[in-house]
């Protein structure tokens, strides 16, 4: 099965903070990804700007090492790398002050898409889009990609939303949730919407209830002076997880385009219930496998902020009254997965008699690892022996599926720009959309901070506090089990 790879319109993108860890991490490996795949024209090209001094030959050493050291070797070849780099320039630029954006102006040419990614700290985005619209470099067609964290509270995203709005159109505003850039996530909804099979079925009459898992093996390691100010709520739930919830939850879209998806996604997340404490557990872990706890990472031996957090929800409208949905997410957990399970309930009658057991429908969509999905069915196990039950996966790995190439398909990054290329904001959070998730978790947040609600302790390798599992285990359910 060959894949389309259809080039995008010429462009010149500018990337923020282009020497930094995502940068060299995820958007340039991307963007050479999409070169060698055929869909970056040839007219393309790259301009990373930073403080530091670099000139054109030091930054494309940045790129060539940051691309060798994070694409494998099988997947790049030098002709490629070699036609990709020379794409690539440096301008010094300090966000907050004034030079460097003359030079810049005069890299930018006519005639382009001109689109220009925020790899910075926030605290930098209005500095830059203020600088941009000064300076002349970004007109009413250019684009802006702005990455997380949105803003810590609803106070703070909504001044970034109004900082943006000043010099930009909403239209221009691409706000990045990678979550939204797995090919998993997308074929979560061709699933949906693109079959008569599911939709029917898709509500409370039908599903029990819905898990969507997050975790992690490492722990904040590096990152813990950030992370201790912000915790797995802010970190995760309120965009990655909600975002994840909203797609499964959501009406169908009249159409597949950028408002009437990011429209229904809103609706979900004003229909949320506000959680009672009772049906939060936050976590921290603790020292284990000679690794050292959270406060120890967090260099803070007093921390209150939680690595693990696991809740129920309720979306109060007519499809979802009395499905609960699950979420949980952390980091030193047992495994690395991320995964959404649609359980649907028992059937009605058991015509087999009770010793033939409890067999549940259960879709199981998976990020990662291996992205696919999978729909739980029940068979008769074969043989004689009467009518025994089994539940036998129908699997839908994509690479199992569609051929050798499913496997290679375009890490979320890579999508998400080309999408930034072609004007498609379908699958980035609109404004308001921000804000309501935020007006959503700020009164959870601020009742854990007056009561100076001090998280569960877990051991790492674990599924996290044992009240998490408690969580579910008094409405007699469970967790689906953490693993690769
Ligand atoms: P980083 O490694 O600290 O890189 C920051 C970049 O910004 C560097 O290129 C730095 O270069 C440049 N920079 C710093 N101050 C500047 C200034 N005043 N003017 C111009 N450039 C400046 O940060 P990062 O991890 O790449 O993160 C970038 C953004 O992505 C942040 O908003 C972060 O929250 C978000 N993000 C990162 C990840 C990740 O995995 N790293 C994941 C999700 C979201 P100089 O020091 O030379 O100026």
């Amino acid at each position: 099965m060959v894949s389309r790879v259809i080039p995008v319109d010429p462009f010149d993108l500018v990337i923020f903070g282009g020497t930094g860890d995502l940068a060299r991490r995820k958007i340039l490996p991307g963007l050479y990804r999409r070169y060698q795949a055929g869909q970056m024209p040839e007219e393309a090209r790259i301009i990373a700007a930073a403080r530091s001094d670099h000139d054109d030959a030091e930054f494309r050493d940045i790129a060539r090492a940051a691309i060798e050291e994070f694409i494998p070797e099988g997947k790049r070849d030098a002709a490629s790398l070699d036609e990709f780099i020379e794409r690539l320039s440096y301008v010094a630029i300090d966000a907050t002050g004034d030079d460097g954006w003359a030079p810049l102006s005069e890299k930018m040419r006519e005639g382009m898409i001109r689109a220009f990614y925020f790899s910075v700290a926030p605290s930098l985005f209005g500095p830059i889009a203020e600088r941009l619209h000064q300076h002349g470099i970004a007109g009413p067609d250019s684009r802006i990609v702005v990455e997380k964290p949105f803003g810590r509270d609803l106070a703070s995203a909504r001044k970034l939303n109004q900082t943006l709005a000043q010099h930009f159109d909403e239209t221009q505003i691409y706000r990045i949730d990678h979550y939204l850039g797995k090919e998993t996530v997308q074929n979560l909804m061709a699933v949906r919407f693109g079959n008569v099979l599911f939709e029917p079925l898709w509500n409370a009459q039908y599903v029990d209830h819905i898990q969507i898992t997050v975790a992690e093996t490492v722990g904040v390691d590096g990152r813990g002076a950030y992370y201790d100010k912000s915790g797995a709520m802010r970190d995760m739930v309120q965009n990655h997880l909600m975002q994840l919830l909203c797609l499964i939850a959501m009406e169908p879209p009249s159409r597949f385009d950028p408002d009437a998806v990011r429209d229904e996604k809103l609706k979900v997340i004003r229909a949320l219930e506000p959680v009672e404490p009772y049906q939060i557990v936050r976590g921290q872990y603790e020292a284990g496998g000679g690794q050292p706890s959270y406060r120890d990472h967090a260099e803070n031996p007093r921390s209150l902020t939680e690595s693990f957090v696991a809740m129920k929800i309720n979306v109060s409208n007519w499809r979802w009254a009395g499905t609960p949905f699950y979420l949980r997410t952390g980091k030193r957990l047992k495994a690395r997965t991320s995964e959404i399970a649609v359980v649907f309930k028992d059937a009605p009658h058991s015509i087999f008699g009770a010793e033939a057991g409890r067999h549940r429908n259960i879709l199981t969509i998976r990020l990662q690892p291996n992205e696919g999905m999978m729909l739980g069915v029940t068979i008769k196990e074969p043989g004689p022996g009467g009518m025994r039950l089994v539940d036998v996966p129908l699997d839908m790995t994509f690479a199992d599926a569609l051929g050798p190439e499913a496997e290679d398909v375009p890490d979320a990054y890579e999508r998400l720009i080309m999408d930034v290329i072609r004007g498609n904001q379908t699958l980035f959070m609109r404004g308001d959309e921000v804000e309501a998730a935020w007006a959503w978790t700020d009164p959870i947040i601020q009742a854990w901070e007056e009561r100076d609600d001090a998280p569960k302790p877990y051991d790492p390798g674990t599924s996290g506090p044992e009240d998490a599992q408690m969580l579910m285990h008094r409405e007699g359910r469970r967790w689906r089990e953490i693993r690769d």
